[in-house]
């Protein structure tokens, strides 16, 4: 199974490059960014209370973003193998996603960072806002505590895999296809 973990902070360019790869590689993209807006527009219990977090900002609690990555694996037993975008964002999150692959016994193949500076960051974010229409993305106080939230709590998690020899970084600006062609190079070193 090719398991990915994109990374990177908010804006990165995550979401477009998952796109991208799924259609090349025949993975499922599981985006929990993706999921948990999917319970606020059908207007769940969970995506209520998440929604106070995520327009403020903060972080929404890992037992509730790994029971919905736990569901949908349960969902795609038959996969090739996942994209796992927007998540793991804590040491928590990463701890327990590696043990819910190894209950299938499976296992991440490895964690690709892509790296852009964070005024491109709030850039590409405000951009974002004007279309999307979330209110994350519109507001550059709420950009600014994500970017926190991001370097405070989720920054650590590159540390997890580099520690197991999963980690490998590129550079998140530049066109999105020469960027799709780094990311693709180091899929491959994982197929090999
Ligand atoms: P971006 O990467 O642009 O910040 P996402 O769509 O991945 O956007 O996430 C939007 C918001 O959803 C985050 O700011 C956070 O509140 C919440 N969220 C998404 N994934 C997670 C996660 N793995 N753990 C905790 N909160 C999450």
């Amino acid at each position: 199974m090719l398991n990915l973990v994109l990374f990177g902070p908010p804006g990165a360019g995550k979401g477009t490059q998952s796109k991208k790869l799924i259609d090349k590689y025949d993975l499922i993209h599981l985006s929990t960014g993706d999921l948990l807006r999917g319970e606020i527009a059908q207007g769940t219990e969970l995506g209520l209370e998440a929604k106070k977090l995520m327009d403020d900002g903060k972080l929404v609690p890992d037992a509730v973003v790994i029971g919905m990555i736990s569901n949908k694996l349960d969902a795609n037993k038959d996969a090739k193998g996942f994209i796992f975008d927007g998540f793991p964002r804590t040491v928590a999150q990463a701890e327990a996603l590696d043990q819910l692959l190894e209950s299938k016994q499976s296992a991440i193949s490895g964690m690709t960072a892509l790296e852009v500076n964070d005024d491109e960051l709030e850039r590409r974010l405000l951009d974002r806002g004007k279309e999307s229409g979330r209110a994350d993305d519109a507001n550059p106080e709420v950009i600014r505590k994500r970017i926190k939230e991001y370097n405070d709590k989720t920054a650590p998690v590159a540390g997890f895999y580099q520690n197991q020899n999963k980690f490998k970084n590129i550079n998140g600006v530049g066109s999105v296809d020469d960027i799709f062609g780094a990311l693709v190079d180091v899929i491959e070193e994982y197929n090999k």
